[in-house]
C-alpha cells in the first residue's frame, strides 16, 4: 500500500468509529427523552400506603409530600411486607 492508501484507510476507520459513537449517543439521548416524557405524563399515584409509578415501583410518601423528592423504597430482607426509606428511615407496610 502506498502512504496515501494507508492514510485513507486510517481516516475511514476514524470515521467509522465516529459514526458508531454518534449513533451510540443518539440512542442514549432517545432513551433519556423517553424517560423524561414518562416522568411528565406518569406522575406517581398513591395506593393507600406508598406512591407508585406506572412500572409499579414504590416511592416514599413522606419524602414526596414534604420535599417533592422521589425516593425509591427498598424492601428489607427480614420483613417481606415492609418497605424501607433510606432517606427518612420510615417504614411502610403493604396493605
Ligand atoms: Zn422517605
Amino acid at each position: 500500500m502506498t502512504d496515501l492508501t494507508i492514510q485513507m484507510a486510517q481516516t475511514q476507520t476514524i470515521e467509522t468509529t465516529k459514526e458508531s459513537k454518534i449513533q451510540e449517543l443518539e440512542n442514549k439521548i432517545k432513551a433519556l427523552e423517553t424517560e423524561i416524557e414518562e416522568l411528565k405524563y406518569n406522575p406517581l399515584s398513591y395506593d393507600g400506603t406508598v406512591y407508585r409509578d406506572k412500572k409499579d415501583h414504590p416511592y416514599c410518601p413522606t419524602c414526596y409530600d414534604t420535599h417533592g423528592q422521589k425516593v425509591h423504597l427498598h424492601k428489607p430482607i427480614s420483613g417481606r411486607n415492609c418497605y424501607y426509606c433510606q432517606a427518612c428511615n420510615a417504614k411502610y407496610f403493604e396493605k
